[in-house]
């Protein structure tokens, strides 16, 4: 587990990569798995509206917190019927916000984004009633054409194709003007508030430190000057020497439920070498990450038989070279399904004090995810 200085393995890469312009100027970057030469692809002539400006950080002095407001999302597209889908490829009678007929894995900025499209850095030394741009940019990631797909159930090429998007991304935003921190997610669910249901997942690069990123960092931080270690490292020890958690142990990556899950439903998936993000992960790790991620996602819906929420996200060292030092890619998904039938809501505990409880035991949701391993794959 030592640390890795490589800000990307450009090598690592299987993936063509091709960028254009929408018809009011946003990026868009296609994907190709590589297997055959990317096709010619059309313009897109649709008569959009310009972009608005960005909307509006505001600074929580109670809690040292920005909050975005972002007013315009309002109007956003929401729940669109299959005919509608923007992130269904165009046909000649209908064009979509993707000009191609046919596409791999596609991303493009936001039209209705909490950040961006300025890039800008934070005011200094706020304090109460400092306001200035919501910077940052907002992308959103098709993970497939197919309209009906899972990500769960994409073969282990497209997921690989996926795995080198973010991995472009990552180190594309992070160069960008003003932006701390990039994340990569997946919000799969309406009961979540999923407002597509195109198989899709979005990235936001901040141009602030999350709370939470804030929090871990702080932490990694103290625990190596301590120490002299990596806190991510050292749990991943831990859980692996224990094994009552563990749900894969593979060549590069292991994941476990975690010792303080939050969740009726927590996954890690963790690598084994510490590399900040995911542009720093090698072909091999790569190729791994593509048969293990969705084998997670899949458990949990074999789980009730049916399709479970949940958010899958990317925890990524923050862009300041000074808290790079101890950050350590992490993958955090997370379910509030803690019945077939029910969802765990944040309540007050959770919604205003921060301060979880988990009516379930890690051990026990452990056990239960490596029962449907078992039924999946007639393997422990
Ligand atoms: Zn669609």
């Amino acid at each position: 587990m030592t640390g890795s200085p490589s800000r990307s393995d450009a090598t690592a890469s299987l993936t063509e990569v091709s960028s254009t312009r929408l018809a009011d100027g946003r990026e868009l970057l296609y994907f190709d798995d590589g297997i055959s030469p990317p096709p010619c692809r059309p313009e897109d002539t649709r008569d959009l509206p310009g972009r608005g400006p960005s909307g509006e950080l505001r600074y929580d002095a109670l809690s040292g917190e920005w909050v975005a407001v972002a007013a315009h999302r309002q109007h956003r597209t929401h729940l669109p019927p299959a005919d509608e889908c923007p992130l269904c490829p165009s046909t000649p009678e209908r064009s979509s916000e993707i000009p191609a007929e046919e596409y791999d894995v596609v991303v493009f900025e936001n039209r209705f984004p909490s950040l961006g499209p300025d890039l800008a850095d934070v005011p200094p030394a706020p304090g109460w009633g400092t306001r200035g741009p919501a910077g940052g940019r907002c992308e959103v990631v098709a993970f497939t054409n197919d309209h009906t797909g899972t990500f769960a159930g994409l073969d282990t090429r497209r997921v690989r194709t996926v795995i080198d998007a973010w991995a472009h991304r990552t180190e594309a935003l992070s160069a960008l003007p003003g932006v701390q921190q990039v994340f990569c997610f997946e919000n799969r669910g309406q009961d979540i508030g999923v407002t597509l249901h195109h198989p899709h997942g979005q990235i936001y690069a901040y141009p602030y430190l999350t709370p939470r990123a804030a929090v871990m960092a702080r932490a990694a931080d103290a625990f190596l000057a301590e120490t002299g270690q990596s806190l991510t490292g050292h749990i991943l020890a831990g859980e692996r020497a224990d094994g009552s958690r563990m749900l894969v142990e593979g060549e590069h990556f292991s994941a476990y439920v975690p010792f303080a899950a939050r969740w009726p439903l927590e996954i890690h998936l963790v690598p084994h070498r510490q590399v900040p993000d995911i542009a720093a992960l090698n072909g091999a790790e790569r190729d791994e990450l593509a048969v293990l991620y969705p084998d997670l996602l899949g458990r949990l819906d074999e789980l009730y038989g049916s399709p479970t929420p949940y958010i899958s996200a990317w925890h990524q060292a923050p862009v300041d070279p000074a808290l790079r030092r101890s950050g350590y890619l992490h993958l955090q998904i997370t379910s509030p399904r803690r019945a077939a039938d029910r969802l765990k809501f944040l309540a007050g505990s959770e919604a205003a004090m921060g301060a979880f409880i988990n009516d379930t035991t890690p051990e026990q949701v452990a056990a239960r995810l490596r029962e449907t391993s078992v039924r999946r794959t007639g393997t422990s």
